[in-house]
């Protein structure tokens, strides 16, 4: 009799009162989506006039972005824990195992808190427009192929589902370079490029953009100033220079603007108030070796490939 009390009080969810707790909450704003006209409450929905007519067509809004994380924690029953603990403050919509178990913890359409301070392009609301995905992994470890089969399933739904674009697929540290590293530089960017979810750079030979014969190169020659006749520089005919420099010019696709990180990396998304975070987390991202390091001429080619991509 004992060991069959024991067996069901081991068996007993323990999620029960959290799980009671997520329906009352929902209950909740279920009643405040309800009312009519809405009442003031906070910024969930400002009442802008004092007529109300209430309109026949409408939805719920959709997700946007995925941002995908690692835990930084040693067990999915932790981070489930984590996430089911009021004082934490932390949640995600969806956390995937090493095993590729899949645990939904929260309704699509609703908010969870997962990205924290962050920003992406001018966007400094990510937890609004996006879904959360965290993978069971302790950040110095390998991503195990269940999981990241897993995380390829659910990332399909989510594309179709909601029409997420390719880019908007992207990573805690994209959206917070100075305070995160998640997912860490053993995380499978390219291929899941590959599948259509994320940026990728083309495969090279790739230009340089401060090679000699780059944008920025001819700009800067084309705008030099003249040489001056103390110079003792042959005299040349400048009309046929600047002819034969228009001419490279025009074979060159892209801004004939001198090529700035710093404007490459914003553009792409990154907030780059804080330059080497922004950098260090384009390379967490797009390089995966030598994080901490300054921009090779290397890295530089694919940051250009991938601005390009995004002007
Ligand atoms: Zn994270």
């Amino acid at each position: 009799m004992l060991g069959i009390l024991a067996a069901c009080v081991a068996q007993k969810n323990p999620y029960t009162a959290t799980n009671r707790a997520y329906k009352t909450q929902v209950k909740a704003y279920a009643k405040a989506l309800r009312a009519t006209p809405p009442p003031m409450q906070g910024a969930d929905s400002l009442l802008m006039g004092k007529y109300w007519v209430g309109t026949t067509n409408f939805n719920l809004r959709k997700p946007n972005y995925v941002v995908i994380h690692h835990t930084a924690q040693d067990s999915t029953a932790q981070t489930l824990r984590t996430f089911t603990l009021p004082s934490t403050q932390v949640s995600a919509h969806y956390v995937i195992g090493r095993d590729g178990r899949v645990y939904h913890m929260l309704n699509d359409y609703l908010r969870a808190w997962h990205g924290g301070l962050a920003k992406w392009g001018n966007n400094t609301d990510l937890n609004s427009c996006s879904i959360g995905i965290e993978l069971d992994n302790n950040g110095t470890e390998s991503f195990d192929e269940p999981q990241i089969a897993s995380l390829l399933q659910v990332l399909a739904r989510l594309k179709k589902a909601y029409n997420v674009p390719a880019a908007n697929f992207i990573g805690h540290a994209d959206i917070a370079p100075s305070r995160k590293n998640d997912p860490s530089a053993l995380f499978p960017w390219k291929r899941l490029a590959g599948a259509g979810f994320g940026l990728w750079y083309d495969a090279g030979p790739l230009p340089n953009p401060f090679g000699p014969d780059s944008a920025a190169a001819l700009a800067s020659r084309l705008l030099a100033p003249k040489p001056t006749a103390t110079e003792e520089i042959p005299p040349t005919d400048n009309q046929t220079d600047t002819t034969l420099l228009d001419r490279q010019l025009a074979r060159i696709n892209g801004p004939i603007t001198p090529f700035n990180q710093r404007e490459a990396l914003r553009i792409i998304g990154y907030d780059t108030r804080d330059l080497p975070a922004a950098i260090r987390a384009f390379k967490l991202h797009f390089i995966q070796q030598n994080v901490a390091a300054p921009l090779s001429e290397a890295d530089n080619r694919i940051l250009y490939n991938l601005y390009k991509k995004c002007l």
